[in-house]
C-alpha cells in the first residue's frame, strides 16, 4: 500500500478572499464590459495565446502531476482546448445574434426572438485528469456566452492547478476572470456564494454534493459526471483496428479519462481473438504511452483492490509497483458482475472484458445499468449500428472509434442522468452558458386585443375560440 496524500494547493484562500473575488467579478459584469462581443473576441484569443505560448510549462506540469507524455499533452489538453477557442472566437458573433421565431396567427401583430443573454458570474470546478482542458475547456463557453467567471481547477494536480493561477491573470481580464485554488472545501465554500450559473468536472457522487449546495441558491448546472462507458464489439467487427483503437485510447493518461472505454462487451465468436489483438497492441504501445502511471496512492490503492478482487482471468498485464504509482495495463477476462471491477468506474489501465452471446445481449447489458457518459460500438453493419444508436442510451456515442467524441467543437458533450446533466463544446458551450430570454414585442395601435376586453360578449369568444 501506498501512503502518498496528494500535495495541497499552492494557495487556499480565506473566506472572505472568495468573497472579495466574487464581489469583484460581480462588479465587473454589472459594467457590461463583458456583454461585448470584441470583448469575448479578445479573451478566447487571449486564451489560444495563453495555451500555445506556454506549451512547454504546461506538459511540465502535466509531466509533474500526471506523468502524462509530451504528445499526449498536446493533444488532450493543449490541441482540443485550442481548437474550442479558435472556433468560439470565429463564431461568437453569430452566436450572439438574436433568432427570430415566425409566431403563431393569434399572436400578430408582433415580433419574437430568442435573445442569449449571460447568467452573469459563473462558476467552474475542473477536475484533474485532463486539468487543462475541463477548466478552461468550460471556461471558454461561458466567456463567448459574456459571463464573468471564478475558475477552480482540481486540488489533486497541484502543478497544473498553480500554473493557471498564474497564467491566467497574466493572459485574460482579471477582473472578469479568475482562478480560486483549493480541495472541495474551497469548492462547498464558493457555490455558498450562490452563483449565476455553475459547471462542474467530476465523479457521480462529488456531482450529487454540488448539486445539493448550487440547490440551495437555484444556482442552475451543468454537471459534467463519470460512470462506465462500454464498448461493444459486434461479431462482424474490424479486430484489428478494433484492438488498435481500444488499447491506445485505454492507455492514454493511464485510462484516467472520464470516456475511457471501462468495459467490453464481446461477442463469444471474436472473444479470444479481441484479446490476443489487444494483448500485442498493449505491447506495441505501451512504451511510447503514459500508459502505467496513476494519479496518486489513494488511486492506485483502489485499482489494485479492485483487481486483486476479480474472479475473472488475468489475460494482459496484472503487475504493479507502489513505489511508483504505477499499474500495468491490464485485460481481465470474464469477471463476476459483481465485483468492483464491473459495478464501479475504474479510471485506470485495467479493462475488463465480458463476453456475450448475442448483439441482443450487449444492448440489454448495457440498458440494465445507470445511463453512461460514452457508448462505443465495433461493427461494419449499418442495421447493428442503427440499433445500438437507437436502443442504447448514453451521453454521446461514437461508432468504430473511441474519445474523438470530445476533441470535436461541432457537437455538444456530455453525460444523461447519472452520466450529467447539460452539455458544452462549440455552439453548445455558448448556449449553455446563456440564458434564452424569450422576448415578444406588440405594437400598440391598432389596438386589436380591443376585441376581446370585457364585457365578455359571445361574439367575442366565438373569435376568440377561432384565433387561439
Ligand atoms: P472529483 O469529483 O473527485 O473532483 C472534481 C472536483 O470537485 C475537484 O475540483 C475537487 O476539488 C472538487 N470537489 C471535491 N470534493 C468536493 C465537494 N465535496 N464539493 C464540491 N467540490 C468538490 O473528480 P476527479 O477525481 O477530479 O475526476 C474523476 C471523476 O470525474 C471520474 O468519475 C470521471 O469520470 C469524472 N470526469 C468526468 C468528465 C466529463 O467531462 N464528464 C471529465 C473528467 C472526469
Amino acid at each position: 500500500m501506498t501512503t502518498e496524500a496528494p500535495a495541497p494547493p499552492s494557495s487556499v484562500p480565506e473566506s472572505a478572499d472568495v468573497a472579495a473575488i466574487v464581489a469583484r467579478l460581480r462588479a465587473t459584469f454589472a459594467t457590461g464590459r463583458t456583454r461585448d462581443v470584441a470583448w469575448r473576441k479578445r479573451q478566447l484569443d487571449a486564451m489560444v495565446r495563453l495555451l500555445t505560448e506556454n506549451e512547454p510549462a504546461i506538459a511540465t506540469a502535466l509531466e509533474q502531476d500526471l506523468g502524462r507524455k509530451p504528445f499526449e499533452a498536446w493533444l488532450a489538453d493543449v490541441a482540443s482546448t485550442v481548437g474550442e477557442a479558435k472556433d468560439a472566437a470565429k463564431n461568437v458573433g453569430k452566436w450572439t445574434k438574436r433568432k427570430q421565431r415566425l409566431l403563431e396567427f393569434a399572436q400578430l401583430p408582433g415580433r419574437g426572438w430568442v435573445e442569449y443573454e449571460p447568467y452573469g458570474t459563473v462558476l467552474v470546478i475542473g477536475a484533474w485528469n485532463f486539468p487543462f482542458a475541463l477548466t478552461l475547456g468550460p471556461a471558454i463557453g461561458a466567456i463567448a456566452a459574456g459571463n464573468t467567471v471564478v475558475l477552480k481547477p482540481s486540488e489533486v494536480a497541484p502543478a497544473c492547478s498553480a500554473l493557471m493561477a498564474e497564467l491566467v491573470p497574466r493572459y485574460l481580464d482579471s477582473d472578469a476572470v479568475a482562478v480560486v485554488e483549493g480541495d472541495g472545501a474551497v469548492s462547498q465554500e464558493l457555490i455558498a456564494q450562490g452563483f449565476d450559473k455553475l459547471c462542474f468536472t467530476g465523479g457521480t457522487e462529488i456531482g450529487r454534493r454540488v448539486y445539493e449546495a448550487a440547490a440551495k441558491h437555484l444556482t442552475p448546472v451543468t454537471l459534467e459526471l463519470g460512470g462506465k462507458s462500454p464498448v461493444i464489439v459486434a461479431a462482424d467487427a474490424d479486430i484489428p483496428v478494433a484492438a488498435k483503437r481500444i488499447a491506445w485510447t485505454k492507455l492514454i493518461n493511464s485510462g484516467q479519462i472520464c470516456i475511457a472505454p471501462d468495459y467490453i462487451l464481446a461477442d463469444a465468436t471474436i472473444r479470444d481473438e479481441l484479446v490476443a489483438r489487444i494483448g500485442e497492441a498493449v505491447a506495441t504501445f505501451e512504451e511510447g504511452s503514459s500508459g502505467k502511471r496513476i494519479v496518486n496512492g489513494r488511486h492506485f490503492d483502489r485499482l489494485t483492490t479492485a483487481l486483486a478482487a476479480t474472479r475473472g482471468t488475468v489475460a494482459v498485464g496484472g503487475g504493479s509497483d507502489a513505489a511508483a504509482v504505477e499499474i500495468e495495463p491490464t485485460v481481465v477476462v470474464d469477471p463476476a458482475l459483481d465485483e468492483p471491477l464491473m459495478t464501479d468506474e475504474i479510471f485506470g489501465p485495467i479493462l475488463p472484458i465480458v463476453t456475450v452471446q448475442s448483439l441482443d445481449e450487449a444492448i440489454d447489458f448495457v440498458n440494465a445499468r445507470p445511463k453512461p457518459l460514452a457508448a462505443y460500438l465495433f461493427t461494419k453493419s449499418k442495421s447493428v449500428r442503427e440499433r445500438v444508436v437507437k436502443e442504447v442510451s448514453s451521453g454521446g456515442m461514437l461508432v468504430n472509434h473511441l474519445l474523438f467524441q470530445f476533441t470535436t467543437a461541432k457537437l455538444p458533450f456530455g453525460g444523461v442522468g447519472p452520466s450529467g446533466t447539460g452539455a458544452y463544446h462549440g455552439k453548445f458551450g455558448f448556449e449553455e452558458f446563456s440564458h434564452r430570454k424569450s422576448v415578444l414585442t406588440k405594437p400598440t395601435r391598432p389596438d386589436l386585443t380591443a376585441i376581446i376586453y370585457p364585457p365578455y360578449t359571445e361574439k367575442a369568444w366565438k373569435l376568440a375560440r377561432k384565433l387561439f
